[in-house]
């Protein structure tokens, strides 16, 4: 079995280190109890502890445990490229399809405005982030995103290829989507900080794995594995692609897709002036995306999802992922991978986040996929404004119920299916874009 690699991430190396939680213990009460502390349960945390509501944050492990504090740190204020705005408009249906542009285009300004506001020391580059076309379909999606978001008032700026090919130091880019309200952060660093302004403005968080929960009068009654009990009027259960077995009609209506991250040695300033000189994280518009960063201490940090997930999958991935950066990026000194670590994300199957209603004030919102720092702070706190209003037009996206996948077996082999068909697609672009 593959153990844990959460300490090993580089931004466990990095972020300045948090006090441990203290246990949830005996009979605790509170307006609103979010499970998970990862950037969507800290990010509700804070706007209701802010608004005066009484909170308590329960996380099984330590703060950002899951995918929050071992993603890549890009703040991405976009829906996944290769999803196609229509598409979104259609998943949401007419009546959110505004709303749901205008939160996700806003985005990124509400991370970077809360960092500065909350004085988070997180490592915060706001460079814009730049999405590059390798294809046909790519440059197709940077027309659609630029004419999109404009029409919510979010201004992207397409570049040219000679442009992209200055943005990144290498050539193989036909055009670029630079997003100039994004950027990037260590994430880790990122979470401990909303949790200690959470904290500040009157959030109790606890340790404590929640292993059960039943209706009762007045909301929900919660108990964890070491015996605490919790009463509450309602619970945002943010536990990501984490679920277990706590909320079966969560776990069925989700695919965990693990991804995997490398960070190489610090590297000299001739190859920093050479690779990504002005520190935008790149991500590219393939179906399987390529993505590079600096990381705050000149590492190349990249990452990407593996076909297999077997004992020795971190190791693996770690070759394969070094193998793929050389190729991609040609004149790289001897890189030797000095950090590498693996998460779960949980996959909607259409890459769209969702807000479902578990009843009796139960909430899950999920699914913000490789967008979840951006999207994930903006769904948190739009949580908390429907929370406090009752009213759903705070929401990006509409309350639904959770929707199992009809043949479980099937969803074993989704997030290989989904990633050959994802590189089938790429290099069939590709072959197009050349004729
Ligand atoms: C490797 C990787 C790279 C990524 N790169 C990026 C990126 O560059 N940019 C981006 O925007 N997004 C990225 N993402 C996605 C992003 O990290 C996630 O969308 C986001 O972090 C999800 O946050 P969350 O708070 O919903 O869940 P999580 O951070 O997963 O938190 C869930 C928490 O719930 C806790 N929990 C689970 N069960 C229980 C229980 N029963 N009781 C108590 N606590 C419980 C877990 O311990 C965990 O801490 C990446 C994800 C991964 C895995």
């Amino acid at each position: 079995m593959q153990r844990d690699t959460f300490e090993q991430s580089l931004w466990s190396a990095l972020a300045p280190t948090s006090a441990e939680l203290p246990p949830a213990q005996g009979l605790l009460h509170a307006d609103v109890t979010i499970i998970g502390a990862g950037v969507l349960g800290l990010s509700a945390a804070l706007a209701l502890a802010e608004a005066g509501c009484s909170i308590l944050v329960v996380e099984a492990e330590q703060i950002a445990f899951g995918a929050s504090g071992r993603n890549t740190g890009f703040v991405v204020p976009s829906l996944k490229g290769s999803l196609s705005l229509a598409q979104a408009a259609k998943l949401v249906g007419p009546a959110k399809a505004d709303s749901l542009l205008r939160a996700v285009g806003h985005a990124g300004s509400l991370v970077f405005d809360l960092i500065r506001r909350l004085k988070i020391d997180c490592s915060a580059e706001q460079t814009g982030v730049v999405q590059a076309a390798v294809n046909d379909a790519g440059l197709a999606v940077i027309d659609m995103q630029v004419r999109g978001y404009a029409s919510v008032g979010v201004t992207l700026e397409a570049a040219d290829a000679e442009r992209i090919r200055t943005i990144t130091g290498f050539a193989g880019y036909r055009g670029a989507l630079i997003v100039p309200t994004g950027g990037q952060i260590n994430p880790l660093a990122y979470v401990r900080g909303l949790a200690t302004a959470a904290a500040a403005a009157g959030a109790r968080i606890y340790q404590g794995r929640v292993a059960s929960m039943q209706p009762a009068a007045a909301g929900w009654c919660l108990r964890t594995t070491q015996g605490a009990e919790i009463h509450t009027a309602k619970v945002i259960s943010a536990t990501n692609a984490m679920v277990g077995d706590l909320l079966p009609p969560v776990a069925r209506a989700i695919i965990p897709l693990q991804s995997y991250q490398i960070a190489t040695q610090p590297l000299n300033e001739d190859v920093r002036r050479a690779i990504l000189p002005a520190r935008q994280p790149l991500v590219d518009l393939r179906n399987h995306p390529f993505a590079l960063r600096w990381s705050p201490d000149n590492r190349l940090v990249t990452g990407g999802a593996a076909l297999f997930d077997g004992g020795d999958s971190v190791a693996r991935m770690a070759r394969f992922l070094l193998k793929r950066l050389n190729r991609l990026v040609p004149g790289l000194p001897g890189l030797r991978v000095e950090h590498a670590w693996r998460g779960a994300i949980a996959g909607t199957g259409d890459f769209m986040p969702r807000v479902w209603d578990l009843g009796h004030g139960l909430f899950a919102p999920i699914g913000c996929n490789g967008r979840g720092i951006a999207l994930s702070t903006a769904l948190g706190s739009c949580m908390a404004q429907y929370l406090l209003t009752g009213d759903p037009h705070t929401l990006p996206v509409p309350v639904t119920a959770p929707r199992p996948w009809r043949v479980p077996v099937l969803k074993g082999i989704a997030p290989s299916a989904w990633l050959m068909q994802a590189r089938l697609k790429d290099w069939h672009n590709d072959v197009k874009s050349k004729r």
